[in-house]
């Protein structure tokens, strides 16, 4: 089989109403590009019978390529598998649900073959999707955009194009807890935002609630900020400077009017306060401690149960 010029990867989370529509148009929209492509399906777990549906695919056609794991890893380290899978010149993450539609490929392509290395699809409306989700993302973009060190750029999914040369470094990257659109914005190179807007679902139930999207959230902000761990320095400070501040306030009003500050309620309520920030820095230490923990583990990413060759294996 001909080396490909374009990967496209998409993860597969029990999606088995969006595959088979999901393959028709991805292929018709590869094909428009006159060039070898593969498709790689990567089974996340799914317990639906999507695998059976990808299994079949790639019995019929020899361009997919499935990944199938052995449980359910989480979106980022599907996509991660992907990448490591991945034979192309540039390589295309897109959701298996038709959200991100695959005719804005074309679009990415178009970029990447202007020079650019990382081609970001920007998010400019969201149509199917509730209140409660569009706001919490955007104000999730504005947090961590505010807060990271990295330019993460605003409303933009895992829906990108990425050249070889940042795919080769993106796979060196093995962080167990993955943001992947803030690793290939921290990677550098040529980037660009082409405008698209997202689609509803085509079949089936989001496979991020709300636990998912905080856990992610946390990743993200961990991944490319000390900005939490510095919140303790700086609420110490005040707190501090507040005591200085209200020590002879409070002796002056005691020995003028008598009776300001008494009784155990306000007691109480700074010991509880003092208590509560405490308590929230220590816990915030333990995320950054845990994923140190997670690192010191050394645990691969995600266990394949049925895969093709890896690149890496071939070539290295
Ligand atoms: N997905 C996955 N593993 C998971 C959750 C999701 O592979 O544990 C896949 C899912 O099948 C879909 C993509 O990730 O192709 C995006 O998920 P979803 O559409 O549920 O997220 P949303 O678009 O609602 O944020
Ligand atoms: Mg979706």
């Amino acid at each position: 089989m001909t080396k490909p010029t374009f990967s496209i990867i998409a993860p597969i989370y029990n999606e088995l109403d969006n595959i088979p529509e999901l393959y028709p148009r991805l292929r018709d929209v590869m094909d428009q590009t006159g060039e070898p492509w593969e498709l790689i399906l990567v089974d996340d777990g799914s317990s639906d019978g999507s695998t059976e549906i990808i299994r079949k695919l790639a019995d019929n056609d020899d361009r997919v390529r499935p990944v199938i794991f052995a449980r359910n890893f989480g979106h980022q380290i599907a996509v991660t598998a992907g990448i490591d899978y991945s034979r192309g010149d540039a390589v295309v993450i897109i959701d298996a649900d038709l959200q991100d539609p695959p005719e804005v490929i074309l679009d990415l392509i178009e970029k990447w073959r202007e020079g650019f290395e990382v081609v970001y699809a920007v998010r400019e409306e969201r149509e199917g999707e509730t209140w409660f989700k569009r706001t919490t993302a955007s104000l999730f973009y504005r947090l961590i955009f505010k807060i990271t060190d990295v330019n993460i750029p605003l409303d933009t999914g895992d829906f990108r194009l990425m050249d070889k040369k940042v795919v080769a470094v993106m796979r060196q990257m093995r962080e167990k807890h993955r943001f992947l659109r803030g690793m290939s914005a921290w990677v550098g190179f040529k980037q660009v935002g082409v405008k698209y807007k997202r689609k509803p679902r085509y079949a089936g139930e989001t496979k991020y609630p709300l636990n998912k999207m905080i856990k992610l959230a946390l990743n993200a902000i961990t991944s490319f900020s000390y900005f939490p761990l510095q919140l303790a320095t700086y609420i110490g400070f005040i707190a501090a400077g507040l005591s200085v501040l209200a020590i002879p306030i409070v002796a002056i009003l005691r020995l003028t009017t008598g009776t300001v500050l008494l009784g155990q309620a306000t007691t109480l309520i700074i010991v509880l306060f003092l208590g509560g920030v405490q308590l929230i820095a220590l816990g915030i230490i333990g995320e950054y401690i845990g994923r140190i923990y997670d690192e010191a583990k050394g645990r691969p990413l995600y266990i394949v149960a049925e895969a093709p060759e890896k690149p890496s294996d071939i070539e290295e």
